[in-house]
């Protein structure tokens, strides 16, 4: 498998783990937006939100719910965040494995 995303699940391209459950991992992005900005990512491999099924409706919330407790853990949870998943090339997708980006710490202007 030749997705990143699925290497740094799996633990062959060691990258540290802010926080997990079962099925979502969440991580630093490697080259940061804004003073906090975290993925999180499903263990499975799901190409982009054009994927997602009926029977994914639970991994989203995980999602939603594992991007709102590291917000608060990275001490942001009170000023506000934004959330972003960005699909297919017109949505700026870049990584081929569904990730919901965690963006904070400064005034986040505009949508792009
Ligand atoms: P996208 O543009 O697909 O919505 O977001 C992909 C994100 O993954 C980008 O912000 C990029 O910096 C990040 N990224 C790409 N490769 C790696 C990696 O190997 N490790 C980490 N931690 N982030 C990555
Ligand atoms: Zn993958």
């Amino acid at each position: 498998m030749n997705c990143i995303f699925c290497k740094i699940a799996a633990g062959t391209t060691p990258t540290d783990f802010l926080a997990y459950d079962d099925n979502v991992f969440v991580i630093h992005d490697v080259n940061p937006q804004a003073p906090v900005h975290l993925l999180v990512i499903p263990f499975q491999h799901i190409q982009s939100m054009d994927e997602v099924a009926p029977h994914d409706a639970e991994l989203l919330g995980r999602m939603a719910l594992l991007a709102k407790s590291a917000a608060t853990a990275a001490g942001i949870g009170d000023q506000g965040y934004r959330l972003v998943i960005n699909c297919g090339e017109d949505g700026g997708q870049t990584v081929g494995h569904l990730h919901m980006h965690v963006l904070g710490g400064r005034q986040l202007l505009g949508l792009g």
